[in-house]
């Protein structure tokens, strides 16, 4: 398996393609921006933290049947994956209210919700990535309603297998979220993209601590500890 051409560069990752069709190369970088692009910075580490802690999820994931685009590691920062048709939508699952929810709702940060929340946005850099609902999904043409039903029940299956997996290692989780593709080879639905303390609010069971992006969004201090942290009780 060659690395091949660039192909692609995103906020907090690099993609290639290889001497496999149906095959690509993702590089975890440590640029880190939030607030819609508007604050950037570095995070020494997270590119491999990322990496690996979205290898271990994602292994997890299979072994529980929700199919995903992992392949295998490669080194410390890249990992092979399958080729997929990416929906323009990022799937949030909320089970405790944070961030947006908290804004938008006005309730408190920390509130334990009755059920877990699934919001979809619109992967959208020019409009913001807005919230929307399954009729604007459709008046878009973003995905059909079978896909996106299909999408809500793998991201609450996917909800509960990490929360009963991080709580055994003491983290609590908070929100996350997700991508999907449909794979080029067998037109399955897949969950892509990264499952890491960039995309998931992860709080220590017992004393509420951040351990992920928040900690650099809200200039928190000990960034990198957080992210090997999190390492560390995931893989040891
Ligand atoms: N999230 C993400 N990428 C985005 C927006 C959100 O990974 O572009 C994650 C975020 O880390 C959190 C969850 O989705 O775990 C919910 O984020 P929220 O809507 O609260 O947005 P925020 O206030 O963090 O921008």
């Amino acid at each position: 398996m060659q690395k091949g051409e660039f192909l692609y560069e995103g906020k907090a990752k690099k993609i290639f393609r290889t001497s496999e069709p149906g095959l690509l190369l993702v590089e975890y970088k440590d640029d880190a921006t939030a607030f819609d692009g508007r604050k950037k910075g570095t995070i020494v580490g997270k590119g491999a933290v990322n990496n690996q802690v979205s290898a271990h999820l994602f292994q997890l994931l299979e072994q529980h049947g929700i199919p995903t685009h992992f392949v295998e590691l490669r080194g410390d920062r890249e990992m092979l994956v399958r080729r997929a048709r990416v929906f323009a939508l990022e799937v949030v699952v909320r089970n405790i209210a944070a961030g947006s929810l908290s804004k938008r709702l006005g309730l408190a940060e920390g509130l334990v919700l009755p059920a877990p929340v699934v919001e979809t946005y619109y992967k959208n850099d020019a409009l913001h990535d807005p919230l929307i609902n399954d009729d604007h999904i459709r008046v878009l043409n973003l995905a059909t309603p079978d896909e996106v039903q299909a999408m809500r029940t793998m991201a609450l299956r996917v909800n509960e297998i990490l929360v009963a997996y991080l709580s055994n290692r003491k983290i609590r989780l908070v929100d996350f979220k997700l991508e999907f593709g449909i794979s080029q080879d067998e037109g399955r639905l897949l969950l892509v993209d990264e499952v890491s303390p960039d995309t998931c609010r992860l709080w220590d069971q017992d004393t509420g601590e951040k351990l992920d992006k928040d900690r650099f969004r809200r200039d928190l201090g000990g960034v990198e500890e957080a992210y090997a942290e999190i390492l560390r009780r995931l893989i040891g």
